[in-house]
């Protein structure tokens, strides 16, 4: 590890463990080799490639930050981090879902679940032999969340759980999905607790596929829960946690999406910079007309900003500093507005081309999208980051 800088915001390092340029080898290889082949059709048929997922999993990018005894990688955040941007410069939807099911389903059971619960699902999780959803969003209530219409029942010595939950990854093909539903009233704190309930279970229904802008090799579709009943064994913590746990993994989730926001802008960057380099428009080369060079020096910029930002957010997970929830907040809106400009910049440069299918970056363009949406749209980190500097 490098030196660690203090700042008025707490300390971090710059200098990035070796793993971290580890990490990033084995994932540029496997997107390069595996997953860019097929970006295309995946795209256009909106398939979500569950082979090359357990794959995924063979290589450890399921369970990064989960420990060794549980099948995970034995990782931090650093890597985490690294591993999504390889991916996002390839196929932001690929690094989408594998950001979903490691931060949010495999987190919060790897965070909140019990002994038995991480021994018994995190194995599977981590390897790729099962596939994880996290269902918190609701057709009614998205930003809103501790609203929700989904409620949970004491019956018998389970729960009968009913409600539809919406936007969720890996909604028709996971294999256990992590479920927050309402056990309280309305409006009260305390009001919701987590349950895993798996596939298969009477009354699960995965529904119907969405279709996406972008993302579109990442499933996402709504559940239905009619009457569903879990044993109490498949409760998450504590009755009423729920909602507190949801905030605590998406803390984490968000800084995922931030390296995916950068992951995606860096892509479109490259291939901006190496076309206004190849591109001659008025006798010379696009690069050397002022207006595109600044504003590839801008994108580079933005990209060096975000970088930071988001590895400052990992270093306070990896370090477990109160300031985390500011930092990871501050990560994902700064990472995801500025990869729709860089996105929207590298079109720009492309000019026509950039406009069509056969050139790379209208794809950027419609996957960075989701980035400032997922996990807790823009409007809502600035609420939480409002919140934290006014405490
Ligand atoms: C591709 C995709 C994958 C997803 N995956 C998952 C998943 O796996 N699991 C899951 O649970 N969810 C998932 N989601 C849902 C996602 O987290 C929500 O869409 C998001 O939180 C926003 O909720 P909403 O869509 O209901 O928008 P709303 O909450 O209705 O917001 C609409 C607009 O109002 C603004 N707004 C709302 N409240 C306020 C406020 N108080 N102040 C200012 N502005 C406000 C919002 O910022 C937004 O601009 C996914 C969504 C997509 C599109």
């Amino acid at each position: 590890m490098g030196n660690a800088i203090a700042t008025e915001a707490g300390s971090f390092s710059l200098e990035l463990p070796e793993s971290v340029r580890h990490i990033q080898e084995i994932v540029r290889e496997f997107a390069q080799q595996k997953l860019s082949p097929v970006v295309r059709e995946l795209d256009e048929t909106q398939r979500f490639p569950v082979e090359l997922f357990r794959e995924a999993g063979q290589l450890g990018l399921l369970g990064i930050f989960v420990p060794q005894e549980y099948g995970g990688a034995g990782l931090g955040y650093y890597e985490y981090v690294a591993a999504i941007m390889e991916l996002g410069k390839v196929d932001g939807g690929f690094a989408l879902s594998v950001a979903a099911h490691n931060s949010l389903a495999v987190g919060h059971i790897y965070y909140f679940g019990s002994q038995e619960q991480k021994q018994k699902y995190l194995p599977r999780l981590t390897s790729g032999e099962w596939i994880g959803a996290w269902a918190l969003t609701e057709p009614n209530t998205g930003s809103d969340a501790s609203n929700m219409d989904t409620i949970a029942v004491r019956e018998g010595d389970g729960w009968r759980i009913t409600g539809q939950k919406n936007f969720i990854t890996h909604g028709i093909s996971a294999d256990v999905y992590v479920v927050i539903a309402r056990t309280g009233e309305r409006r009260t704190s305390r009001n919701s607790t987590a349950f895993i309930i798996e596939k298969g279970t009477p009354g699960l229904i995965p529904g119907k596929k969405e279709d996406k802008l972008g993302m579109r090799s990442s499933e996402t579709s709504w559940v239905g829960l009619d009457r569903v009943w879990v044993p109490d064994s498949q409760r998450i913590g504590e009755v009423g946690e729920g909602f507190h746990q949801a905030m605590k993994v998406l803390e984490g989730g968000r800084i995922s999406i931030g390296a995916l926001a950068l992951g995606i802008a860096r892509g479109a960057y490259e291939a901006a910079l190496s076309y206004a380099q190849q591109r001659t428009q008025f006798n010379k080369p696009l690069m050397e007309h002022q207006a595109i060079a600044f504003k590839l020096a801008d994108m580079a910029l933005e990209i060096a900003a975000a970088e930071m930002l988001v590895f400052q957010a990992a270093y306070k997970k990896n370090t477990g500093e109160e300031t985390i929830n500011l930092y990871s907040s501050m990560a994902k809106y700064y990472a995801s507005e500025i990869g729709v400009k860089i996105c929207n910049d590298a079109v720009q440069i492309f000019g026509g081309y950039g406009y069509i299918k056969d050139y790379p970056v209208e794809k950027y363009y419609r996957d960075i999208k989701l980035c400032t949406i997922g996990e807790g749209t823009s409007e809502i980190q600035q609420l939480v980051i409002a919140r934290e500097i006014l405490k």
